[in-house]
């Protein structure tokens, strides 16, 4: 399940670290290392899947758990609102291909996004 080449893997397997946040079994949460918001915090599942399609495929469940981490994330940030976002595919600016929800907040969220 873990792919040795992925980033986010190694962030998951504790090889290269990350300013975590949350955890639970099934994912990692850490702060973007370029944040766009004053709360810019990623979820990842421990699993590897290219994005959120596949995990939606191989595991629905997983999907769930990344929503749910986000609200956790949210509530200790103290977030009145926030924005979640799944970038799919190049074409959508997908730059790391293991899934992972954008949790971003703390300013004004203007719509619709660039
Ligand atoms: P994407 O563009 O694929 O939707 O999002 C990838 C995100 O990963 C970007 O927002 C980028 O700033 C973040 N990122 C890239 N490399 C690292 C890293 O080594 N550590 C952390 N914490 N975030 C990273
Ligand atoms: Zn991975």
């Amino acid at each position: 399940m873990s792919d040795p080449d992925c980033l986010f893997c190694k962030i998951v397997d504790g090889e290269i670290p990350g300013d975590v946040v949350h955890s639970t079994d099934h994912s990692v949460a850490f702060r973007d290392v370029n944040p766009q918001a004053p709360t810019h915090v990623l979820v990842v599942p421990r699993g590897h899947h290219r994005d959120a399609a596949a995990l939606a495929a191989a595991d629905p469940a997983g999907v769930a758990d990344l929503v749910d981490a986000a609200a956790h994330v949210a509530a200790a940030e103290g977030l009145e609102g926030y924005r979640l976002v799944f970038n799919t595919g190049e074409a959508a600016g997908q730059t790391v291909f293991h899934t992972h929800l954008h949790v971003l907040g703390g300013r004004p969220l203007s719509w619709p996004p660039g």
